[in-house]
Protein backbone atom coordinates (compact mmCIF):
# COMPACT_ATOMS: atom_id res chain seq x y z
CA UNK A 1 0.00 0.00 0.00
CA UNK A 2 1.13 3.48 -0.91
CA UNK A 3 2.53 5.84 2.04
CA UNK A 4 2.33 9.76 1.70
CA UNK A 5 4.12 12.20 3.05
CA UNK A 6 2.63 16.40 2.87
CA UNK A 7 4.95 19.29 3.38
CA UNK A 8 3.76 23.04 4.05
CA UNK A 9 6.80 24.79 2.67
CA UNK A 10 7.33 28.02 4.39
CA UNK A 11 8.25 27.46 7.78
CA UNK A 12 7.98 23.47 7.49
CA UNK A 13 10.38 22.96 4.43
CA UNK A 14 12.55 25.97 4.81
CA UNK A 15 12.78 27.59 8.12
CA UNK A 16 11.84 31.33 7.02
CA UNK A 17 9.00 32.47 5.03
CA UNK A 18 9.62 32.70 1.14
CA UNK A 19 7.46 35.73 0.54
CA UNK A 20 8.25 37.73 3.55
CA UNK A 21 12.17 37.31 2.12
CA UNK A 22 11.28 38.59 -1.40
CA UNK A 23 9.07 41.67 0.48
CA UNK A 24 12.60 42.48 3.24
CA UNK A 25 14.30 42.42 -0.10
CA UNK A 26 12.25 44.81 -1.90
CA UNK A 27 12.53 47.22 1.31
CA UNK A 28 15.67 47.56 0.93
CA UNK A 29 14.84 48.96 -2.55
CA UNK A 30 12.89 51.53 -0.92
CA UNK A 31 9.83 51.39 -3.24
CA UNK A 32 7.13 53.56 -2.67
CA UNK A 33 5.32 53.89 0.58
CA UNK A 34 1.86 52.63 -1.25
CA UNK A 35 3.31 49.22 -2.24
CA UNK A 36 2.74 48.22 1.50
CA UNK A 37 -1.12 49.41 1.03
CA UNK A 38 -3.37 46.86 3.13
CA UNK A 39 -5.12 44.30 0.75
CA UNK A 40 -7.00 41.19 1.99
CA UNK A 41 -6.22 38.59 0.18
CA UNK A 42 -2.94 37.43 -0.20
CA UNK A 43 -2.47 36.15 -3.84
CA UNK A 44 -2.98 39.98 -5.24
CA UNK A 45 -0.85 41.51 -2.61
CA UNK A 46 2.00 39.34 -4.08
CA UNK A 47 0.98 39.97 -7.14
CA UNK A 48 1.53 44.02 -6.26
CA UNK A 49 4.61 42.76 -4.59
CA UNK A 50 5.88 41.27 -7.54
CA UNK A 51 5.06 44.73 -9.77
CA UNK A 52 6.92 46.57 -7.39
CA UNK A 53 9.75 44.34 -7.39
CA UNK A 54 9.82 44.77 -11.08
CA UNK A 55 9.59 48.45 -11.03
CA UNK A 56 11.47 48.83 -8.39
CA UNK A 57 14.44 46.88 -10.41
CA UNK A 58 14.54 43.69 -8.52
CA UNK A 59 15.53 41.13 -11.63
CA UNK A 60 14.76 37.75 -11.70
CA UNK A 61 18.16 36.55 -10.62
CA UNK A 62 17.79 39.08 -7.38
CA UNK A 63 14.18 36.88 -6.69
CA UNK A 64 15.77 33.28 -7.68
CA UNK A 65 18.89 33.93 -5.66
CA UNK A 66 16.78 35.17 -2.96
CA UNK A 67 14.95 32.04 -2.69
CA UNK A 68 17.82 29.48 -2.85
CA UNK A 69 19.74 31.19 0.03
CA UNK A 70 16.91 29.81 2.50
CA UNK A 71 17.57 27.62 5.06
CA UNK A 72 16.10 24.25 4.83
CA UNK A 73 14.83 23.34 8.43
CA UNK A 74 17.30 20.87 10.37
CA UNK A 75 16.83 17.39 9.07
CA UNK A 76 14.44 18.32 6.24
CA UNK A 77 17.09 17.19 3.00
CA UNK A 78 17.50 13.30 4.80
CA UNK A 79 13.81 13.07 5.57
CA UNK A 80 12.68 13.75 1.99
CA UNK A 81 15.49 11.40 1.05
CA UNK A 82 14.80 9.17 2.99
CA UNK A 83 10.81 8.77 2.48
CA UNK A 84 11.57 8.97 -0.96
CA UNK A 85 13.82 6.09 -1.15
CA UNK A 86 11.01 3.96 1.16
CA UNK A 87 8.40 4.52 -1.69
CA UNK A 88 6.83 7.38 0.14
CA UNK A 89 4.72 9.64 -2.16
CA UNK A 90 6.00 13.25 -1.42
CA UNK A 91 3.88 16.31 -1.50
CA UNK A 92 4.52 20.16 -1.22
CA UNK A 93 1.20 21.78 -0.64
CA UNK A 94 1.73 25.40 -0.16
CA UNK A 95 0.34 29.06 -0.32
CA UNK A 96 3.91 30.41 -1.55
CA UNK A 97 4.17 29.70 -6.10
CA UNK A 98 5.25 27.08 -8.20
CA UNK A 99 8.30 29.33 -9.29
CA UNK A 100 9.65 29.89 -5.69
CA UNK A 101 9.32 26.40 -4.79
CA UNK A 102 10.43 24.59 -7.70
CA UNK A 103 13.67 26.54 -7.72
CA UNK A 104 14.56 26.30 -3.99
CA UNK A 105 13.54 22.44 -4.71
CA UNK A 106 16.03 22.26 -7.89
CA UNK A 107 18.73 24.02 -6.17
CA UNK A 108 18.87 22.23 -2.99
CA UNK A 109 18.75 18.80 -4.99
CA UNK A 110 15.28 17.66 -3.86
CA UNK A 111 12.58 18.22 -6.98
CA UNK A 112 13.18 14.96 -8.14
CA UNK A 113 12.60 13.34 -4.57
CA UNK A 114 9.06 15.29 -4.78
CA UNK A 115 6.22 13.57 -6.30
CA UNK A 116 4.25 17.04 -6.67
CA UNK A 117 4.21 20.30 -5.68
CA UNK A 118 0.24 21.68 -5.41
CA UNK A 119 0.25 25.72 -4.77
CA UNK A 120 -0.83 28.62 -6.93
CA UNK A 121 0.99 28.95 -10.01
CA UNK A 122 3.50 31.44 -10.92
CA UNK A 123 5.16 32.44 -14.11
CA UNK A 124 7.81 35.48 -15.27
CA UNK A 125 6.63 37.54 -18.27
CA UNK A 126 9.35 39.95 -19.56
CA UNK A 127 11.08 39.60 -16.15
CA UNK A 128 8.39 40.34 -14.15
CA UNK A 129 6.66 37.08 -11.86
CA UNK A 130 2.70 36.61 -12.27
CA UNK A 131 0.86 34.36 -9.48
CA UNK A 132 -2.67 32.95 -10.34
CA UNK A 133 -4.65 31.39 -7.52
CA UNK A 134 -4.57 27.67 -7.43
CA UNK A 135 -8.65 27.77 -6.82
CA UNK A 136 -11.58 30.19 -6.69
CA UNK A 137 -13.30 28.20 -3.76
CA UNK A 138 -15.90 29.40 -1.78
CA UNK A 139 -17.07 26.14 -0.12
CA UNK A 140 -14.86 26.39 3.05
CA UNK A 141 -15.46 29.26 5.47
CA UNK A 142 -11.89 29.13 7.12
CA UNK A 143 -9.93 29.04 4.34
CA UNK A 144 -9.04 32.16 1.51
CA UNK A 145 -10.48 31.71 -1.65
CA UNK A 146 -7.41 30.92 -4.10
CA UNK A 147 -6.49 28.04 -1.35
CA UNK A 148 -8.09 25.65 1.03
CA UNK A 149 -5.32 22.97 1.67
CA UNK A 150 -8.22 20.03 2.86
CA UNK A 151 -9.77 20.58 -0.67
CA UNK A 152 -6.62 20.80 -2.56
CA UNK A 153 -5.56 18.12 -1.18
CA UNK A 154 -8.58 15.53 -1.52
CA UNK A 155 -8.32 16.98 -5.26
CA UNK A 156 -5.05 15.50 -5.58
CA UNK A 157 -5.53 12.18 -3.56
CA UNK A 158 -8.79 11.86 -5.93
CA UNK A 159 -6.23 11.16 -8.59
CA UNK A 160 -3.98 8.73 -6.63
CA UNK A 161 -4.07 5.16 -4.68
CA UNK A 162 -5.43 5.07 -1.33
CA UNK A 163 -2.32 5.34 0.94
CA UNK A 164 -2.40 3.26 4.08
CA UNK A 165 0.16 5.77 5.82
CA UNK A 166 -0.44 9.06 5.57
CA UNK A 167 1.63 12.28 7.86
CA UNK A 168 1.15 15.79 7.13
CA UNK A 169 3.62 18.58 8.30
CA UNK A 170 3.06 22.22 8.77
CA UNK A 171 3.06 25.26 11.35
CA UNK A 172 0.65 27.63 10.17
CA UNK A 173 -3.02 28.33 10.21
CA UNK A 174 -3.81 27.66 7.14
CA UNK A 175 -1.99 23.85 7.91
CA UNK A 176 -5.15 23.27 10.62
CA UNK A 177 -8.22 23.10 8.00
CA UNK A 178 -6.20 20.21 6.43
CA UNK A 179 -5.24 19.14 10.04
CA UNK A 180 -9.21 18.66 10.80
CA UNK A 181 -9.39 16.46 7.36
CA UNK A 182 -6.86 13.90 8.40
CA UNK A 183 -8.22 10.13 9.37
CA UNK A 184 -7.09 8.69 12.60
CA UNK A 185 -4.26 6.30 11.55
CA UNK A 186 -2.73 9.70 9.88
CA UNK A 187 0.38 11.61 11.83
CA UNK A 188 -0.18 15.54 12.09
CA UNK A 189 3.14 17.12 12.85
CA UNK A 190 3.10 20.51 13.82
CA UNK A 191 5.79 22.72 14.09
CA UNK A 192 5.95 23.24 18.21
CA UNK A 193 5.36 27.10 19.28
CA UNK A 194 3.28 28.14 15.76
CA UNK A 195 0.30 28.74 15.06
CA UNK A 196 -1.04 25.18 13.86
CA UNK A 197 0.68 24.05 16.85
CA UNK A 198 -1.61 26.35 19.23
CA UNK A 199 -4.66 25.48 16.86
CA UNK A 200 -4.16 21.90 17.74
CA UNK A 201 -3.52 22.30 21.15
CA UNK A 202 -6.83 24.25 21.61
CA UNK A 203 -8.97 21.80 19.93
CA UNK A 204 -7.72 18.82 21.47
CA UNK A 205 -8.36 20.89 24.42
CA UNK A 206 -11.90 21.38 23.79
CA UNK A 207 -15.40 19.09 24.24
CA UNK A 208 -15.26 17.95 20.69
CA UNK A 209 -11.61 18.29 19.21
CA UNK A 210 -11.63 18.25 15.63
CA UNK A 211 -8.37 16.46 15.31
CA UNK A 212 -8.55 12.34 14.91
CA UNK A 213 -5.12 11.95 13.48
CA UNK A 214 -2.29 11.57 16.05
CA UNK A 215 -0.43 14.51 16.63
CA UNK A 216 3.74 14.72 16.84
CA UNK A 217 4.60 18.46 17.55
CA UNK A 218 8.68 18.62 15.92
CA UNK A 219 11.27 21.33 16.44
CA UNK A 220 13.35 19.61 13.43
CA UNK A 221 12.60 16.92 10.95
CA UNK A 222 14.82 14.73 12.58
CA UNK A 223 11.97 14.04 15.06
CA UNK A 224 9.42 13.48 11.91
CA UNK A 225 12.24 10.79 10.82
CA UNK A 226 12.11 8.99 14.16
CA UNK A 227 8.90 8.80 13.93
CA UNK A 228 8.15 7.80 10.61
CA UNK A 229 10.67 5.34 10.51
CA UNK A 230 11.54 3.65 14.19
CA UNK A 231 14.85 2.69 15.39
CA UNK A 232 15.99 3.81 11.66
CA UNK A 233 17.85 6.85 12.82
CA UNK A 234 19.41 6.10 15.76
CA UNK A 235 23.11 7.24 13.84
CA UNK A 236 21.59 10.41 12.82
CA UNK A 237 19.24 11.70 15.94
MG1 LIG B 1 4.04 27.59 6.61
ZN1 LIG C 1 -10.32 24.88 4.28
Amino acid sequence: MASLAVFDFDRTVVDGDSDATIINRLREKQPPPEWEASNYDWTPYMSDVFEHAYSAGLSQADILDSIASMRPTPGLEELIKTLAAAGWDVLILTDANTVFVNHWLKVHGLLEHVTSVVTNRAFWQNGRLFIEPHMHQTACPRCPSNLCKSLALAQWCAQRPPYSNVFYAGDGRNDFCPATSLPPHATVFPRRGYPLDDLIKKTLASPNPQIKAKVVPWDDCYRILQETFPGKTNSIV
